[in-house]
């Protein structure tokens, strides 16, 4: 949970985490540092030729921060403003996700400094390849699987895909995930996230004390994951989705939006606003608007102490990763609102990454509906185990979901013992 807003540092944040998990479980020195601190991180300095004929430096991070329980998984992000710290960050944030949903997977991440809004498809196959290139010798498919993160894509992934296929001499396609689905992609994971989300909303609402059939549901974000999860509560949990935003603002209709006319209207016009029938609402009124389930699918920090005491909803599943900080959590809990931690309400994805690392090194595809029952199967033990912790521990859902992922790789590490 990237709380950047609160620590200039997240990855002081990440540790701050661990500890206080560590306390609850009373876990012993050793192995509380062990959790502290990344296993391996490589810093690559490597050149690009531009457009132009001129070449950059550009610096990019693979961070490997726990393989105890089996090779590591997480994403790539292009942006100006990667730092090792966050990579560090994120990359202890994947190993409690993988382990919350229980994938026999630890967690990386990986970043390069740049800036890919300014750079053609050109710039930014050679930057990916020259790249996938450099960590070359820390991945693959029993090593460290990358996958897709901000301002990267499914082209991303084929791109470091051929890139290490040329390198073995024969195509890897579980090098990476996320990829086209003709290049050993998986049925199902463009819409794992939301449909994820969805998943453990239907689980937690009876212990929210809501009803998804025929209860309301506001979601900030009508992208990839806001949009599926609307689409999967309203068609398949009969909910009546009253509120949704995107970056330019909201729409509010109490008797509720058609989610797929909302996602036509947004394909024609570019955003959600001004979706006929529905009142205009800010992104801020939307956290507090009059619904049951409140699902932030948008950006972090944006439940704060400021607004936790307005929010109505009895319900918040976190498609976003960090949407609420540590105050507002402490806010909500007293107010007994439900809270689904990212690290669980968004790890669909990472589960159907799974799934389609599974196919690749086995060469057979699963039809969409096995992935979905597979994927359905994951995240209700997962919710159950979460709750279970909560109830055991007295705490809320987002510090049981660290007590299950942090019980499971310290318990790893136990097992394994300490080399020699
Ligand atoms: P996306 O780009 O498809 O959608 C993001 C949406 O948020 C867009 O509709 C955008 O207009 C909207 N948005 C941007 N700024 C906003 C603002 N200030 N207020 C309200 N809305 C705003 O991205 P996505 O893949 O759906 O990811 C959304 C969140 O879910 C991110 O936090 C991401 O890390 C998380 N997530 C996504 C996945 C996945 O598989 N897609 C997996 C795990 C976590």
């Amino acid at each position: 949970m990237p709380n950047a807003a609160e620590a200039a540092n997240p990855f002081e944040t990440a540790k701050r985490q661990v500890d206080i998990v560590a306390d609850l479980l009373k876990l012993n020195g050793g192995v509380r540092e062990m959790l502290k601190h990344p296993k391996r991180e490589l810093t690559v300095n490597f050149p690009v030729r531009m457009d132009d004929g001129s070449y950059r430096v550009y610096t990019g991070y693979r961070v490997q921060y726990n393989m105890a329980r089996g090779p590591t998984k997480g994403g790539i992000r292009y942006h100006p403003n990667v730092s090792l710290d966050e990579v560090r960050a994120l990359s202890a944030w994947m190993t409690w996700k993988c382990a919350v949903v229980n994938l026999p997977y630890g967690g990386a991440k990986g970043g390069i400094i740049c800036d890919p809004k300014h750079m053609s498809k050109g710039e930014l196959e050679r930057l990916t390849r020259r790249f996938a290139s450099e960590i070359l010798p820390i991945i693959g498919p029993e090593m460290d699987i990358p996958a897709p993160d901000v301002y990267t894509d499914s082209q991303t992934m084929a791109w470091i895909m051929d890139t290490f296929s040329m390198q073995r001499g024969y195509s890897v396609p579980g090098v990476v995930t996320g990829k086209p689905i003709a290049l050993g992609g998986s049925e199902g994971r463009g819409e794992a996230t939301g449909r994820g989300c969805a998943y453990v909303i239907r689980e937690a609402a009876p212990h929210a004390g809501v009803k998804v059939h025929g209860g309301s549901v506001a979601v900030q974000g009508f992208g990839n994951a806001g949009s599926v999860a609307a689409k999967i509560l309203h068609d398949e949990q009969g909910a009546k989705i009253v509120a949704v935003s995107d970056s330019q603002g909201g729409i509010y209709n109490a008797d509720g939006l058609n989610p797929h006319a909302v996602e036509a209207h947004k394909a024609k016009t570019g955003t959600v606003v001004g979706f006929p029938g529905a009142k205009a609402i800010s992104n801020e009124e939307l956290l507090e608007c009059k619904a049951d389930i409140l699902v932030p699918a948008a950006l972090e920090n944006q439940i704060t102490k400021a607004n936790a005491d307005r929010v109505q909803a009895r319900l918040v599943a976190e498609a976003a990763n960090g949407p609420t900080l540590p105050e507002a959590d402490t806010i909500l809990f007293q107010k007994k609102v439900t809270v689904l931690p990212d690290i669980l309400a968004n790890a669909g994805g990472v589960t159907v990454s799974y799934f389609e690392w599974a196919q690749d090194i086995q060469g057979y595809f699963w039809e969409l509906a096995d992935v979905n029952r597979r994927l359905e199967r994951v995240m209700t033990q997962s919710y159950a185990a979460v709750h279970e912790t909560a109830e055991k521990y007295k705490v809320h859902n987002r510090t049981a979901a660290y007590v299950v992922a942090i019980q499971r790789v310290a318990e790893a590490i136990r097992l394994r013992g300490i080399y020699p």
